[in-house]
């Protein structure tokens, strides 16, 4: 049965013998037999089963285990359940031989993570239904989580071997959710690299640039980074601390969300490089006041930016994360941010969840957890929300950094940064969000809306003809506050979206028109809506009013309107030049212009133009046409996520003809002429045509927005190129719209 070649076999028993390496030295002799017992039941269970690169498959539950125990920290039945995670799902043995040879808390763990098996393995995606299963599973044991991000790490270092449909599919789903998940149970160096590694398959030629640029960073700062580190060594050695410093440069992925959020180029992320301090504490003195110690010492050398501190020693991250943070100027006038952390702190840092166990010192960072824990059983059991919706909120309190506010009476409540009185309420209890009609902070009376900051003391008023409000949506932060108001608008809302759409019949039918897709693009037009569901809703409240109807169904569509520029339309077509899925993206959806009426539109969120990288929406509901997203975008990662199966491969032809808007940002140093060289550049340019551009100047410093229409990336490019080699200018960028 066993058919793997010897050559195989000497493969499969290295890595087990890595993995019995990196198991803790001290762990017993029983349990070193039962992992290995384990071992052998994966291999006979997995038998000559192999993965997509052609690999024995038993590597991979051998790979995951060794990220367990190694990367995650945690015991013998972790590992043991990562050998056997996949052995229900894919093979013949069945949860109850799992339990009669490993016992029944095994049982449990391995029938966790059966359920939530996500897209790897199977031909299924990560949908939110199984997003809301891994959520029970977790607080019942959180180990299933950790094991199937040890899982999702190793498929994800191993994704190159997949087709790049696939590729673009899980990487989504691992930014959407995995990374957020990673980063709530504190496993910074797994979350870091589940986010690189996605960079590097949705965007590889960002990717591929910026590792160079941060690599280079890192060469040329190596005596930058000498002359700065000396002398903090020399103070830390006076005072005989026992310590480790060193320069890390920021994750690649960090400098590029970094750019994107803040819309800057490389060279203006200034803290590419941090320094980081670990030390080994002084017996008898608490690890808080030698942080602050060390950060007196690095004072003493360099002044700090005193906006910049950030202490998570008093009060550790919602996550379990304690550090000391600081920037300091350092030379050449450099601004540096240096990291003080205990070695504690530090393994804490890296194993996040797992390294608490070990250190059970304060109870107050576990607290923090399984309030955390029990936050998400909480919003569990709203049944009535949906699955999509739930995932929705929850991602919301993923990455949220906690503040502690207090009621009346003195109570702890701890709330999201940005959280409102609203919030509170809710947080209190939702009959008293329901009846909220102001509060009371710090004896001041404020509005709903009132953004509360940490150590507030807040009351809420109530009365009882209060009802939930649709603004109130906008105002709360909070995942349990945002399902209990969409909750209590449930059945509203379907009643509305029935008037709005009877509404909507009625009026066609006394024009003679029935409501097909055209009707409908031209109404989406018209309210700059994407959905059906919407345009009900908004007749149904009467946001929107048919009092045009007849005029709105006889206007051309805006997209013939292009033909101002001496365009045509474009169509597409789809050619399914493969349909065997693993033939990598021969079977994508091919972008054409065309002369036909086209049935796929370009995303108004992202605003692709050809040449992106892309992705198509296709709506399972209705028979609209198919959208189409920038891969990158945050809407299409969070679709890729919840409804992968109506996301195709999509690829653009030569694209010449239609013209497309895009907005360049540049700015640099104003001069005379600066604006007669900008628009020569652009006009001297074949393929590119100017819409608008606006350009402001103050304190000598100009920044210019040009409104551009052109053909495909390839002519944005060249433009990019050419405004850049004008004088004075010191940024071209592309605007993202996001
Ligand atoms: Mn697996």
């Amino acid at each position: 049965m066993f058919e793997l070649s010897v050559e195989e076999k000497s493969k499969v028993m290295e890595a087990y013998q890595e993995l019995a390496d990196s198991l803790s030295p001290s762990i017993s002799k029983t349990n070193k037999e039962l992992i290995w017992k384990a071992y052998n039941f994966a291999l006979k269970a997995h038998g000559n089963e192999r993965r997509k690169s052609g690999e024995p498959y038993i590597l991979h539950p051998i790979a995951v285990a060794k990220i367990v125990t190694e990367e995650i920290g945690l015991g013998t039945k972790s590992v043991i359940s990562a050998l056997l995670h996949d052995v229900v799902e894919d093979t013949e043995y069945s949860l109850d031989d799992i339990e009669n040879e490993f016992g029944e808390k095994i049982r449990i763990i391995i029938d966790g993570l059966t359920k939530i098996k996500g897209a790897f393995d199977s031909n299924s995606s990560l949908q939110s239904s199984t997003f809301r299963k891994l959520l029970i599973t977790l607080s019942e044991d959180v180990r299933v989580i950790l094991i199937k991000l040890a899982d999702r790490l190793h498929n994800m270092r191993t994704l190159g071997a997949l087709p790049r449909k696939k590729q673009i599919k899980i990487s989504g789903e691992t930014l959407y959710l995995y990374a957020p998940l990673a980063h709530r149970l504190g496993l910074y160096a797994i979350k870091s690299e589940l986010e690189n590694i996605s960079l590097k398959y949705q965007e590889p030629e960002v990717y591929r640039d910026l590792n160079n640029r941060i690599n280079h960073t890192e060469k040329i700062s190596g005596h930058f980074l000498k002359k700065f580190i000396e002398p903090i060594k020399g103070k830390l050695d006076e005072q005989k601390i026992s310590y480790d410093i060193f320069g890390r440069p920021k994750a690649i992925y960090s400098v590029w969300h970094k750019m994107k959020t803040k819309n800057i180029p490389f060279e203006q992320v200034y803290d590419i490089l941090a320094v980081r301090i670990i030390f080994k504490p002084k017996p008898g003195i608490a690890e808080k006041t030698q942080c602050w110690y060390i950060y007196s010492l690095v004072t003493d050398l360099f002044k700090v930016k005193p906006d910049r501190i950030r202490d998570w020693v008093s009060n550790p991250k919602a996550n379990g994360y304690e550090a000391l943070h600081m920037t300091v100027m350092g030379p050449h006038g450099k601004w540096i941010e240096v990291q003080i952390r205990s070695e504690r702190m530090d393994k804490i840092a890296e194993r996040g969840f797992a390294a608490h166990w070990e250190y059970k010192t304060g109870e107050s960072v576990e607290g923090e957890l399984d309030k955390w824990i029990k936050k998400v059983s909480d919003l569990l059991q709203s049944k009535e929300l949906s699955d999509i919706e739930f995932l929705e909120d929850f991602k919301l309190n993923l990455f949220e950094s906690e503040i502690i506010t207090f009621s009346p009476k003195g109570r702890e409540v701890s709330l999201p940064n940005g959280a409102t009185a609203l919030d509170f309420a809710y947080e209190i209890h939702t009959q008293v969000g329901h009846k909220a009609i102001g509060a009371k902070v710090n004896h001041k009376l404020v509005p709903l809306s009132y953004k509360l900051i940490a150590g507030d003391q807040v009351e809420i008023l109530t009365s009882d003809i209060q009802t939930p409000q649709y603004g109130w949506l906008d105002i709360v932060r909070t995942a349990r506050a945002k399902s209990a108001i969409k909750s209590a608008f449930k059945d509203q809302r379907k009643k509305l979206i029935a008037k709005g759409q009877k509404d909507l019949e009625d009026n066609l039918k006394e024009l003679n028109y029935r409501p097909n897709s055209s009707v409908f693009r031209k109404l989406f037009e018209e309210f700059d809506l994407q959905t059906k569901e919407e345009l009900y809703l908004k007749l149904g409240r009467e946001i929107v009013t048919l009092e045009n109807l007849k005029k709105i169904l006889k206007k051309r569509s805006k997209k013939k309107q292009v033909k101002f520029w001496g365009l045509e339309l474009f169509s597409r077509r789809t050619e399914h030049v493969n349909e065997d899925t693993d033939s990598n993206s021969d079977d994508a959806f091919i972008l054409r212009e065309d002369q036909e009426d086209p049935d796929y539109r370009l995303a108004k969120c992202c605003a692709p133009i050809p040449g992106d990288d892309v992705i198509g929406y296709t709506n399972p509901d209705t028979s609209e046409d198919i959208i189409i997203h920038k891969s990158n975008c945050p809407i299409a990662l969070k679709l890729i996520s919840s409804q992968a199966e109506s996301i195709i491969q999509a690829k653009w032809t030569a694209h010449k003809v239609m013209a497309h808007l895009v907005q360049i940002k540049a700015d640099g140093i104003d001069r005379i002429g600066l604006a007669n060289d900008l628009t020569s550049a652009i006009s001297k340019q074949l393929d590119v045509n100017i819409r608008s551009m606006h350009i402001e100047s103050r304190d000598g410093i100009f920044e210019a927005e040009l409104d551009i229409y052109v053909h495909n990336t390839d002519d944005l490019a060249n433009l990019i190129l050419s405004i850049s080699k004008l004088k004075g200018v010191e940024s071209v960028k592309r605007v993202e719209k996001t």
